[in-house]
């Protein structure tokens, strides 16, 4: 009689290499760039059109333009974000990723004085550009627009839609819920509700806040922020690029601009509030003379960190079970490098940077 039975994975059908929760930002570069190397991935995945890739208005650009400073490794982002994203335009055959041009409002001669100084220094000659006069007869007066190199945004409705569609044969659509995950020496079975088994070597959180559900990645120290975006129609605007103060205003056709965003930490609810369009749109007069319609107004959560790195790593226990998460308000821009950074941890064993690593919070898990 005992050999009627069989190990549990005796029943499973499909083995990968990495199963992942999540198909955002994160969890589609991740498995765009593991496919790419030549692995298997399969991906658990349900829509929640409140996550922060859906809602995010995708905006990339190299500045920290509060300090006039390069954004925390800008100079390894920026080149491998266009490489990347210009591939799975290519591979998918889809357009989602837009370069466009990027202007910074300058109110005063100081500020034009700072901007000049600093895009003599070497390093951020890559990104600062020359200052001009606004000419733009529906932007207010400002001292000038100082030019931003390698910037524009992601569509990021569209790529999440082309992804996922490219994914289509990888994809598990259902809820991740801890209870359907086994360990097993050699790997995890993630046991499906709707599909056939999946076995994985490895496991990788990246489903954004929601990690914090799970009981393996409860104890992290998230520090989430909401963010609110509004879409404006305003025929009477003629921007083609994108410009900012205080807010940015990015132009998506159609006579239709994106307009974001605020960051609050209280109430942490993915619902938009009539606080936030009103802050956006007071910023948003400030710089235009124009009319415009709100026609579409939406909320979500950044899934942040302590600390505002991202999140990379090993569960401190189970080596089996890894992360991809904490992307905070830069995803687009820091995502497709940090997934090969991480590829190279998971496959080849090398050391994650310290500002990313997981291990900095080990002290947090009892
Ligand atoms: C208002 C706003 C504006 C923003 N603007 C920008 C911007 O201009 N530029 C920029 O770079 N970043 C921006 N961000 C930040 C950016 O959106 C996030 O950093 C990024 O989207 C995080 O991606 P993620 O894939 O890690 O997580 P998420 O976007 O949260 O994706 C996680 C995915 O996992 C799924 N999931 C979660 N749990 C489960 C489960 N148990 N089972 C199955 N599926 C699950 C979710 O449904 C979702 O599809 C903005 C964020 C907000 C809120």
């Amino acid at each position: 009689m005992q050999g009627l039975y069989q190990p549990l994975y005796f029943w499973i059908v499909q083995i990968t290499d990495f199963l992942i929760i999540g198909q955002g930002i994160a969890g589609s570069v991740l498995a765009f760039n593991l496919k790419r190397r030549g692995f298997k991935v399969r991906v658990v995945d349900v829509i929640n059109p409140n996550s922060s890739s859906r809602v995010a208005a995708g905006i990339w650009h190299p500045m920290v333009f509060k300090r006039l400073s390069q954004t925390w490794l800008a100079d390894k982002f920026i080149p491998t974000a266009e490489e990347t994203y210009l591939s799975v335009e290519r591979e998918l055959n889809g357009q989602f990723f837009h370069q466009t041009k990027y202007s910074r409002l300058l109110t005063s001669v100081s500020e034009c004085n700072d901007w000049d100084t600093l895009s003599s220094d070497e390093r951020l000659a890559s990104w600062m550009g020359e200052i001009t006069p606004i000419t733009n007869p529906s932007v207010r007066d400002f001292e000038g627009q100082a030019n931003v190199y390698h910037a524009g945004y992601l569509d990021t409705s569209e790529f999440l839609s082309a992804t996922r569609n490219w994914l289509s044969n990888d994809l598990l659509e259902e809820e991740y819920s801890d209870d359907r995950l086994e360990l097993l020496d050699s790997g995890v079975v993630y046991h499906s509700d709707r599909y056939e088994d999946v076995k994985a070597q490895k496991i990788v959180f990246a489903n954004g806040l929601k990690a914090r559900e799970s009981n393996w990645f409860s104890w992290v120290p998230f520090a989430p922020v909401k963010g609110e975006v509004i879409t404006i129609f305003s025929p009477l605007l003629k921007l083609e690029e994108i410009i900012s103060k205080g807010v940015f205003i990015c132009p998506i056709g159609n006579y239709r601009y994106n307009i974001g965003a605020t960051y609050h930490w209280d109430k942490l609810d993915d619902v938009p509030t009539e606080e936030g369009a009103s802050e956006l749109s007071k910023r948003l007069q400030e710089l235009i003379k124009v009319p415009f319609d709100i026609v579409d107004h939406r909320a979500g959560i950044r899934p942040a960190v302590k600390g505002r790195r991202p999140l990379l790593g090993t569960h401190p226990i189970e080596n089996r079970v890894t992360i991809f998460n904490g992307m905070g308000s830069k995803a687009v821009l820091m995502v497709p490098y940090l997934a090969d950074h991480f590829i190279d941890y998971l496959i080849n064993g090398s050391t994650l940077m310290e500002d990313v690593d997981l291990s900095r919070f080990y002290s947090f898990h009892s």
